[in-house]
């Protein structure tokens, strides 16, 4: 089965995806679950769960922590009381994955090849312990960071999961996590990675998807003949204008 484990919505505050838009994306792409990692915070996905119930599909959470080397996904934690040292920027890294292992969870580096402000992993991402995995393909990511990402975990040794990173509709399912077990539940997820039953790629439904739909979509206003509609579109065959190919 495939998840999307990196997605983001409104809820991270720096975007206006609904919820509902990536799900039903999601759904039309052919994906079987999706993971919410919202920055800094867990509770603040909460809500989706239940459009994923409404909609339909399975909807996991996680976090996205912003350390002072680099972006770290955390999976298993159950609120926000990871978060001992409050809502700032840049939190020890190693402190970070030692806490969350603690709590149960697993941590996943996040686009580790990937400049982020001044934190980066590249110099010496192989020399980080408690890591469960390495996020191998983002869907934000060049394919050339996406490359040294799957490198370094052939390297690590650790499984590798994908993940879109959206922020957009758009952009929800570009890369995806196969399962090779089933996953219902984040408990299931956890055991399926230390398993080593996931593997991170382009998730192939991407690509055939048909354009975006949202629900915030404004009715495109008609052309007018003298304002040169494009003779192709569905509002200059309505008015029957058109010259060109239909
Ligand atoms: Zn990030
Ligand atoms: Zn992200």
């Amino acid at each position: 089965m495939w998840i999307d484990t990196h997605c983001h919505t409104k809820y991270s505050y720096d975007n206006w995806l609904e919820p509902v838009d990536l799900i039903r994306r999601a759904k039309a792409l052919g994906i079987d679950a999706v993971c919410i990692t919202e920055h800094y915070s867990y509770e603040a996905s909460e809500p989706v769960e239940q459009v994923g119930r409404d909609e339909g599909l399975l909807v996991l959470r996680g976090v996205e922590i912003a350390t002072d080397r680099g972006h770290l996904l955390a999976y298993g934690v159950e609120d926000d009381g990871w978060n001992i040292w409050g809502r700032d920027n840049y939190l020890p890294l190693h402190e970070v994955i030692a806490h969350i292992n603690t709590l149960g969870g697993i941590c996943v580096p996040a686009h580790p090849f990937r400049e982020v402000g001044l934190a980066c992993l590249l110099e010496d991402l192989l020399d980080i312990e408690g890591l469960a995995g390495v996020e191998s393909h983002n869907g934000n990511n060049s394919d050339g960071d996406n490359e040294l990402a799957l490198r370094a975990a052939e390297m690590m040794d650790l499984p590798t999961l994908g993940g879109s990173d959206c922020h957009k509709t758009a952009a929800v399912g570009r890369c995806a996590t196969r399962f090779t077990r089933p996953v219902t539940c984040m408990a299931d997820f956890i055991a399926a990675v230390r398993a080593r039953e996931c593997s991170g790629f382009y998730f192939p439904g991407y690509l055939q998807a048909q354009p975006v739909q949202t629900s915030l979509a404004k009715p495109i206003p008609a052309p007018t003949c003298h304002a040169g509609p494009d003779p192709a579109s569905s509002a200059a065959r309505a008015m029957n204008c058109g010259s060109g190919p239909q």
